[in-house]
Formats: C-alpha cells, sequence, structure tokens
C-alpha cells in the first residue's frame, strides 16, 4: 500500500473528529415562527464560525402531532432564509431501532421500570415521586416486549449532574430533585423525545445550541447520555422570544410564520436579538458572509425571554 494513504486517512479522521457539528431540529408541527430562528441562527453561526458541519434534523417522532408538510415548509423557508445543512435531512421517525437499541440498553443496566401512574394520578407540576421505582424491567427477548399499552417506561435519574452552558453558565442539578425519573417510552409506544433527542445529539452532534426553554430537558438528556456511556456535547441556551402579551412564541401560540415575512430585515433583528454587533447587509448572502465572520457566543444575552 502506497505509503501516504494510511496517513491521509488518518488526517482525514482526525479532521471528522475534531470538527464541531451542530444541528437545529425543528418538529415538523408547524411553520417556523421567529423564535425559531434565533434558534437556527444561533446555531448556525456558532458552527459556522469555527468551520463547522450544520445538521438539520427532523424532530418527528410524535406521528400524532406532526402536521401533513410541515417539515417540506420549514426546509424551503430555512432555504428562503439563506440556511444550508450539511448532508441529508435527519428523520427521527428513521431511527427508531436505535431508540429500542438504546431502552434495552438501559434496561440490561437496571435503569428502567415500569409506571402505571397516569397524569391524574401524580401530584400536577411536580417532580415524578417514584412511585413505580420497583416495577424493574427485567431483560426480555425481542425488545419489543418492553412496551405495553398500560405503561410507560421510566429511567431512573439520581445524584448530582453539573454542567457549564455557553450562555446560561454553570448548572448544579440534583436529578431526583430537579428533574426525576423521567418517561423514556410512551404509553402510546413512541419514544420520548427526551430519549431520542439525547441519543441523537450525543451520536451525531458536538454542539448543541437552541431555545432556553428546553434549558430543564438538559440535565435528562446528560444524564441519559451518560448512563449509555455516549459522549455528552457542549451546551447554549438562547433567550427565548416572547410576544407582546410575555407569551413564548411558539407554533402553538399560533406566531407568525417565518415565511411569509421579509427574509433580510428579520435576519437583521434576529441578529440584534441575539447581542451581536451590528451588520451593514444589503443582501441574504451578504449577511450570511458577515455573520459568520462576526459572530461571538459570549454577547448572547444570558436573559431567557427577549421581546420582539
Ligand atoms: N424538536 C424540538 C422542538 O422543535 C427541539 C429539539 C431541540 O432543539 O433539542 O421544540
Amino acid at each position: 500500500m502506497p505509503a501516504d494513504i494510511p496517513t491521509s486517512v488518518g488526517t482525514l479522521t482526525q479532521e471528522i473528529l475534531t470538527t464541531p457539528v451542530g444541528r437545529f431540529a425543528p418538529s415538523p408541527t408547524g411553520d417556523l415562527h421567529f423564535g425559531s430562528l434565533l434558534a437556527a441562527m444561533a446555531s448556525y453561526c456558532d458552527t459556522k464560525s469555527q468551520y463547522g458541519l450544520w445538521l438539520l434534523r427532523m424532530d418527528d417522532i410524535d406521528g400524532p402531532r406532526s402536521v401533513p408538510g410541515s417539515a417540506d415548509v420549514i426546509q424551503q423557508t430555512l432555504e428562503q432564509y439563506g440556511f444550508s445543512w450539511d448532508g441529508p435531512v435527519q428523520w427521527q421517525s428513521k431511527r427508531v431501532d436505535r431508540y429500542q437499541h438504546a431502552v434495552a440498553e438501559l434496561v440490561a443496566r437496571q435503569r428502567v421500570f415500569a409506571c402505571k401512574c397516569s397524569r391524574r394520578t401524580l401530584p400536577l407540576g411536580k417532580i415524578y415521586p417514584g412511585s413505580c421505582r420497583v416495577n424493574t424491567v427485567a431483560i426480555k427477548s425481542p425488545p419489543t416486549d418492553y412496551y405495553r399499552a398500560d405503561h410507560s417506561l421510566r429511567c431512573t435519574l439520581s445524584g448530582q449532574l453539573k454542567f457549564t452552558d455557553a450562555v446560561q453558565g454553570v448548572q448544579n442539578i440534583i436529578l431526583e430533585k430537579d428533574v426525576g425519573d423521567i418517561i423514556i417510552w410512551r404509553r402510546d409506544n413512541l419514544v420520548a423525545y427526551v430519549l431520542a433527542c439525547a441519543v441523537d445529539d450525543a451520536e451525531n452532534v458536538s454542539h448543541v445550541v437552541r431555545g432556553a426553554d428546553l434549558l430543564g430537558n438538559t440535565a435528562a438528556q446528560i444524564a441519559i447520555m451518560q448512563a449509555l456511556d455516549l459522549p455528552v456535547p457542549r451546551y447554549a441556551h438562547i433567550p427565548v422570544a416572547i410576544d407582546a402579551n410575555g407569551d413564548k412564541l411558539s407554533k402553538h401560540s399560533k406566531a407568525q410564520s417565518l415565511a411569509s415575512m421579509q427574509p433580510l430585515p428579520m435576519l437583521l433583528s434576529a441578529w440584534q436579538v441575539l447581542g451581536q454587533a451590528e451588520l451593514q447587509a444589503t443582501s441574504i448572502t451578504d449577511f450570511w458572509k458577515q455573520a459568520i465572520t462576526n459572530w461571538q457566543t459570549p454577547c448572547v444575552p444570558g436573559v431567557q425571554c427577549v421581546s420582539t
């Protein structure tokens, strides 16, 4: 074998291993809004300013909530705003086997129990009290035998967890008090968002940049990654956009669709909300060129809400 082949393969592997990988992970449950633009922009700039890769992942595991055609509109809107993602779009719905495998691994580590509690029987807004912990799930084969309509599967979480968020600072979490045992598989036989997201981020992403409304999920996701011996990405949680009434912009609250707005003014306005130094861009291409060069994560405001 020519002497240069192992070297070039080695260099390539090294580059892939050290290239930052970010992602935008919308759920196809409606159109993107200004809050989505903040998350997409912050993640895109964070990754691209470090010469990294930016993935687009459709969090389409919740079939009943998915809106037909929404994934297409989301992709068109991102293109309209000048985003481009690396590689094909990733679909969570195509990775259900992987999530089942993760559940089987957690079962093997005696971290899973069957929970028959319902929303009605649990104290509202409180941390799960651990009532069903005794129902530890034993290893079964095939792993689809873990799922039954009369229970969800929860993963035991305990101990302390500390991580530093690049925007929100040091987070000290006591898992049983602040998070509780979380549902990893729903009784309607769907993987829970927390597990799917933890597995995907750990396996494919090095830098997670997203809205601060998801900060509360992060400790559970890190705990799952650690329980599965998966690598933990770096996190940055950016402020969440609120409307004039103080409500978080969301697809649910019928926030105005980005697709119906002028991209350049919206890009400039998102840039400003993200605390970045003023740009003089006259086109979308020009905006992104300047944005990627000038992006500064430390300038993103730490406050969890910003009014639009
Ligand atoms: N799919 C989630 C959503 O649209 C976001 C997931 C994430 O960024 O971790 O709210």
